[in-house]
């Protein structure tokens, strides 16, 4: 079992301090992290997707240096408003009635859909990944709590966090840094805006009107949790009133994480997360990419090549590689040009690792200081998770793989295997590239040695005249696509 976070201290910056700290779990050797997953309602751009890369690599970091992370990534399939608002439909009903089918229905697929492109991504499962709908009771039971405390009030079957009041004790704005004043939203429905006490206020549950599907029974009438109480019930429920990490993209500053500090500390007292990473944005044509600006490019069609952006397609790892050779913090222009170029990246890397195993060393000492070339990649990670830095220090073990090539420089054997090793390492555990040069051909392999043992199986059954089994083997390969073919030289096979 690793322990290797014993030896490295990660300084991560806070949004909430707007500092670089060192990162000191509350249990030792223990991570709580918690990342605001996707609202379920149309397919994921690639936006949406470079911050769960982010997040998953991060979360891949953590474990590699032996943490136990409980990891928490929440689906949103209710209380989400168009336009982010506390009036209007909610989104996923929306798209429901649009379609003529059930919201669940709706949840359902685009959940399929956002596990199926991460999977595409190399992007891990978390350890929980709780749903709203699923914690209706918990999100009621924390806004019982919040009135009893007195941060909010109801009116006409909703409940309203009194920012005003929470302000006057705490801090509303410390997190996105935003004066009171400046946070009246500009397009606001009529009807909540007369029922809030203050614009800033926002819903904790609100009143379903009849024509509202997705509605639960409550102690204030029949209704639907707001957005921001989600998180926060799920997040405390499943790492504990005060945790690690909160993670999201840079959007959910403000108002969501600023709403999820306030309902946080509104019940429980104290502050609900130690550091606050938020994941910057990608852009197309230099703009937000977003669903609803249509600004945007899905995964798929980046794969298959069919968009109107760019001229060819482009692999789940080199889309991988392009993300993480920017810092997670900085805001990234999605390009042709920058795809190619991360292409011809990725394909040296793997060219390297492919001539680096095949490689021996070649002398007793080494030209090129190995232990201090592994110490700057932990140290790029280390620091706030560096990953172009980790980056040009994998292309500096390139570079040394090509000069032992050419026999231009010494290592011992040893050096060359941990060049090796930590290369791989860092690339695939770290990164989480995938080696796509390997992918079908391992299928393919291991595929091959299956039908290979059945051929072998069925020649055995013959020799002991069992026809039955050999036929039953040649039929059922048949039903597969797979054909045996025998001839005076053996059986061979194909597959259609
Ligand atoms: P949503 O489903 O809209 O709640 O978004 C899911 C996640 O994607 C959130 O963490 C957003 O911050 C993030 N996100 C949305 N647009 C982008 C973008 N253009 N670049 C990076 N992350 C984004
Ligand atoms: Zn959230």
């Amino acid at each position: 079992m690793s322990t290797l976070y014993k030896h490295h201290q990660i300084h991560l910056f806070n949004s909430l301090s707007r500092k670089k700290e060192l990162l000191t779990p509350i249990s030792e050797g223990y991570v709580g992290m918690y990342v605001c997953g996707p609202t379920v309602y149309s397919k994921v751009h690639l936006g949406n997707c470079r911050t769960f890369m982010s997040f998953d690599m991060i979360y891949r970091y953590l474990l590699h240096l032996g943490y136990k992370v409980r990891y928490v990534r929440n689906i949103t399939d209710a209380g989400h408003l168009e336009h982010d608002e506390d009036e209007g439909e909610d989104k996923i009903a929306k798209k429901a009635r649009l379609e003529r089918i059930e919201p669940m229905e709706v949840v359902q697929k685009y959940t399929v859909d956002f596990h199926q492109t991460l999977e595409k991504f190399n992007v891990l499962s978390p350890s929980i990944e709780p749903t709203a709908t699923g914690h209706i009771i918990e999100q009621i039971e924390i806004i019982e709590k919040i009135l009893k405390k007195g941060y909010a009030y109801i009116q006409n079957g909703s409940v309203y966090f009194d920012v005003l009041k929470f302000n006057k004790e705490h801090d509303y704005g410390k997190l996105s840094g935003r004066k009171l004043e400046d946070m009246i939203p500009n397009t606001r429905g009529l009807q909540g805006h007369l029922e809030k006490k203050n614009p800033q206020d926002f819903a904790l549950w609100k009143k379903a009107e009849p024509q509202h599907i997705m509605r639960w029974t409550s102690p204030w009438g029949d209704g639907f949790p707001g957005w921001h109480i989600e998180c926060t019930a799920m997040s405390t429920k499943y790492l504990g009133p005060n945790f690690d990490i909160h993670g999201g993209g840079m959007d959910l500053k403000f108002p969501h994480h600023e709403c999820e500090i306030a309902q946080a500390e509104a019940h429980s007292g104290s502050s609900p997360v130690n550091y606050w990473l938020h994941a910057n944005m990608l852009t197309l044509n230099g703009k937000k990419m977003s669903k609803s600006t249509d600004n945007n490019v899905y995964p798929h069609e980046i794969f298959s090549g069919e968009n109107s952006i760019f001229s060819r397609a482009f692999s789940p790892s080199v889309v991988r590689f392009f993300m993480m050779q920017a810092h997670y913090t900085s805001i990234l222009d999605l390009s042709q040009d920058a795809l190619e170029a991360a292409e011809k990246g990725y394909q040296r890397l793997m060219e390297s690792i492919h001539a680096v195993s095949a490689l021996k060393g070649n002398g007793n000492t080494s030209n090129f200081d190995l232990g201090a070339w592994v110490d700057r990649c932990y140290a790029a990670m280390n620091d706030d998770f560096n990953t172009p830095v980790l980056i040009a220090q994998l292309f500096e073990a390139v570079k040394q793989v090509n000069l032992l090539k050419e026999g231009q420089t010494n290592l011992t054997d040893t050096d060359v295997q941990l060049l090796s090793q930590t290369l791989k390492t860092f690339t695939f555990e770290v990164l989480g590239l995938r080696d796509e040069s390997k992918i079908d051909t391992s299928h393919f392999e291991k595929l091959s040695s299956v039908i290979e043992l059945l051929i072998e199986q069925r020649n055995k059954a013959r020799e002991r005249r069992d026809f039955s089994t050999s036929d039953q083997i040649r039929d059922q390969l048949l039903d597969l696509g797979i054909q045996l073919k025998d001839s005076k030289d053996g059986t061979t096979f194909s597959i259609s």
